[in-house]
């Protein structure tokens, strides 16, 4: 049977509380009082004071399903099936409460049971970390995990420098062979490789271990008091293998959205059976105008740093590939009502204020359209000055400077001096904006906010696989 979104949810949320879990609601994206976080990254991020001892739960069991952002994944957006800037992560909690010996056998059940998720068995594999025989032996004897299910990988202990530490285990779900060509795979197979053929849906951190100061060798470190339970299940990648999506884009979560942008186009029609540039450009509007609108319901605003400059990257990146589907003026203003429907159940809030958020975006889409005309108005007179010196290229450092000020990627200024039988200095381009990132990278490593980060990471006790980048001014050229 095929479950929608809302079902899904839903069902993980009723199947902790059939436990003992409190369900708590989504928290707000902007971190509440935590200034060195850009943004709730995982489920755990709005649990902290919990996992820190600063306030001690009324049950020490909790669930929840939790939006979030990742600005480190916005490359991977419409390249890989499984990226979002924006996606929602469904998470179990034990503070200093159960361990392994329940998590693991809950898992299973809420994965395989009919009466649940009830998901083919052979289809799904595990990864544990080598020196935690322990894990392994609880999903050897206490599910019915098929034999040859489980892999030994390296990769699964977090640690992040200091504090609470441990191995985790994370979940796989085997799409099958046809999987193997896409993009993104890594030629080693096997689950917890980087590849599409198993899509990871389901991280479990078994907060076990203190990382003290000095020790290098985890094998020393002592074991913590109070163990901790943290996981983390993306709903999209859920979603997908419930919808029988190619990629997390085909569900019910995207296609309406989708859809609607199809209609703004110039005749393009999304294709759910391969990936093409103009796929990913549906792709990727999908992804952002969630993200958003999300972001802007939560109070945020588009602005030149921070948060806002993430908005602001965004909202460009989606309009740019608006441009390559031929859609003509502002619309991701209009898609904002598609999303509120589609999150309706669980966040009311979008529908209640899109006509608030669709006034921050339709000005500020308004405002990136006035600087490409101006672009545009500059790229026509390089055109021309090219032309009455009998020149056949444009300079590098005139492209650069239509990309880093005016957000036109260098594909449209090749395209249009194409039309007018020009070429790109395309290396020239290149020198410059390499010459512009070293000039940034300099800038960042002066600034002291990653110490800042890493310092409270620490006593978050968060996976820093988690909570992983800094943010910090970017140009237009780094945008596109
Ligand atoms: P991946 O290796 O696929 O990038 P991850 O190991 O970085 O995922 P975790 O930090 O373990 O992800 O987060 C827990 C879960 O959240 C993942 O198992 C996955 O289901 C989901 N998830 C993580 N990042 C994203 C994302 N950018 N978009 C959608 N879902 C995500
Ligand atoms: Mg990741
Ligand atoms: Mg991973
Ligand atoms: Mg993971």
């Amino acid at each position: 049977k095929e479950l929608s979104s809302a079902e899904i949810r839903q069902m993980f949320l009723d199947f902790f509380a059939s436990k003992g879990h409190e369900i708590v609601p989504s928290k707000n994206l902007i971190p509440q009082d935590d200034p060195t976080l850009l943004w709730i990254n995982s489920g755990v991020a709005t649990l902290k004071k919990y996992f820190d001892g600063t306030v001690v739960p009324k049950n020490p069991r909790i669930t929840n399903a939790q939006k979030a952002i990742r600005t480190n994944d916005i490359e991977n957006v419409g390249k890989t099936a499984r990226h979002h800037t924006l996606f929602e992560m469904m998470g179990n909690f034990s503070i200093g409460d159960y361990f392994k010996a329940e998590v693991i056998p809950w898992a299973w059940e809420l994965l395989t049971s009919p009466e649940w998720y009830g998901l083919d068995k052979e289809k799904l594999y595990v990864t544990v970390y080598p020196k935690d025989q322990e894990a392994k032996q609880i999903w050897q004897k206490k599910t019915d995990l098929p034999d040859g299910h489980i892999y030994e990988v390296e990769d699964n202990f977090w640690d992040i420098g200091e504090g609470p530490s441990g191995p985790d285990s994370e979940i796989f779900f085997d799409r099958g062979p046809a999987f193997q060509d896409l993009p993104d795979n890594d030629p080693e197979m096997y689950p917890g490789g980087e590849n599409e053929r198993y899509l990871e849906i389901w991280n479990i951190v078994f907060s076990q271990f203190n990382h003290l100061p000095g020790l290098t060798d985890n094998s020393q470190y002592p074991e913590l008091p109070h163990k901790n339970i943290d996981t983390g299940m993306g709903l999209e990648r859920v979603v997908s293998v419930f919808q029988n999506g190619r990629t997390n884009f085909d569900t019910d979560l995207f296609l309406p959205i989708i859809h609607a942008t199809e209609a703004l186009t110039d005749g393009f029609v999304y294709d759910d059976s391969q990936d093409s540039e103009s796929n990913t450009s549906f792709k990727v509007i999908a992804d952002h105008i969630r993200a958003i609108t999300f972001a802007i319901g939560d109070g945020a605003l588009p602005s030149n740093e921070g948060r806002g400059y993430v908005i602001r990257r965004l909202l460009r990146r989606a309009v740019l590939h608006g441009q390559k589907l031929g859609i003509k003026g502002e619309f991701l203003t209009k898609l904002v009502p598609v999303v509120g429907e589609i999150m309706v159940s669980y966040y009311p809030e979008i529908s209640e204020n899109a006509t608030k958020i669709q006034k921050t975006i339709a000005s500020e889409e308004k405002r990136f359209n006035v600087t490409l005309a101006g672009g545009l108005a500059l790229l026509n007179d390089v055109i021309a000055d090219a032309k009455k010196n009998g020149q056949h290229q444009i300079s590098g450092l005139d492209a650069f400077k239509l990309s880093d000020t005016y957000g036109f990627p260098l594909e449209l200024t090749q395209e249009q001096a194409a039309d007018a039988g020009l070429t790109v200095d395309v290396d020239g381009y290149r020198d410059a904006l390499q010459a512009q990132r070293e000039r940034a990278r300099a800038a960042r490593s002066s600034d002291k906010s990653m110490g800042v980060q890493n310092a409270v990471l620490t006593d978050l006790k968060v996976d820093s696989k988690y909570v992983g980048w800094s943010e910090t001014k970017v140009s237009n050229a780094e945008i596109v």
